[in-house]
């Protein structure tokens, strides 16, 4: 599998100076089961999953309500059974579902046809809750399998959001051939997990938590230098676990509205793939 990138020189809409996309995995305690790989976790580390549909993920719906902005969330079909409230409270915000694994497999390796049932099953959960059909995926622990490019074509995916390539957003190209995939590549240090993740779990695991204004100062560098480049991405990744904490929150919506008044477009991953693709479909048609 090859990948290349092909996003370079992109104009976003409205003369804005980059796509922001703020997703978040609404993965509860399936995430730190994931970690130590592992179902059985402790009590103690289970409850800190339990903070994002207890209480973490009312706190993103209010601020993403306040700025007026529609987000991607990424939910493993079984939080959909698990949390069907939490789901459909994201849903009816008006925020789009997609694929993230079934119960958070991060295994390498599973087997195909295990990956593609489990898709199936999700897809359907998913769709249940707001009637659309999934567009987006993104692998649990970024595990990308040498086989989920095929499956997301086969599948009539629009995007994936888990490489770590480049900055730009880009449209796979396998073995020479141009595939209508849109990769939103997302970076570890625009992740909550990075600086928040905190367990005593597994001794591999981070087990220390950042002051709030320290990582606003990184992302908002982040943001400033992508912006100025003029083409880029930049693809948040958060959990309503950890970012969904009263300090954390305060500072993504004081970046939220940095970003704003500079020159952000701040959308959804479908919107913005979407946009992608159609750009890649024009320049196409232009080289013909
Ligand atoms: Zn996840």
């Amino acid at each position: 599998m090859i990948f290349l990138k092909n996003g370079e020189g992109i104009r976003w809409p409205h003369g804005k100076r980059i796509a922001v996309m703020l997703t978040f995995d609404f993965d509860a305690e399936l995430l730190r089961q994931s970690v130590i790989g592992k179902k059985e976790i402790g009590f103690s580390d289970r409850s800190r999953g339990l903070y994002g549909p207890h209480e973490g993920l009312a706190r993103c719906l209010a601020m993403l309500k306040r700025q007026e902005i529609r987000s991607t969330f990424f939910v493993p079909g079984k939080i959909v059974e698990e949390y069907p409230e939490e789901v459909h409270a994201i849903a009816e915000a008006g925020h789009e579902l997609a694929y993230h694994g079934y119960d958070h497999d991060a295994r390498i390796g599973i087997p195909e046809a295990e990956e593609e049932a489990n898709m199936e099953k999700s897809e359907k959960l998913l769709q249940s809750v707001n009637g659309e059909t999934v567009a987006g995926y993104r692998a649990p622990l970024d595990g990308m399998q040498e086989y989920s490019l095929a499956l997301l074509q086969k599948r009539k995916y629009l995007y994936s959001s888990t490489l770590k390539d480049c900055d730009w957003a880009y449209v796979h190209e396998t073995d020479g051939m141009e595939q209508p995939i849109v990769e939103l590549p997302t970076e570890p240090g625009i992740d909550d997990f990075s600086y928040f993740y905190f367990s005593y779990a597994d001794e591999k695991t981070i087990t220390c938590t950042y002051p709030s204004d320290y990582v606003y100062d990184i992302w908002k560098d982040y943001f400033d230098e992508l912006a100025s480049e003029g083409d880029k991405v930049m693809v948040l990744k958060l959990h309503p676990q950890l970012i969904g904490r009263v300090s954390r929150i305060r500072m993504l919506e004081r970046l939220v509205l940095y970003m704003k008044q500079n020159g952000a477009w701040i959308t959804t991953c479908r919107e913005a793939a979407q946009y992608v693709l159609n750009d890649w479909k024009q320049r196409k048609g232009g080289e013909q």
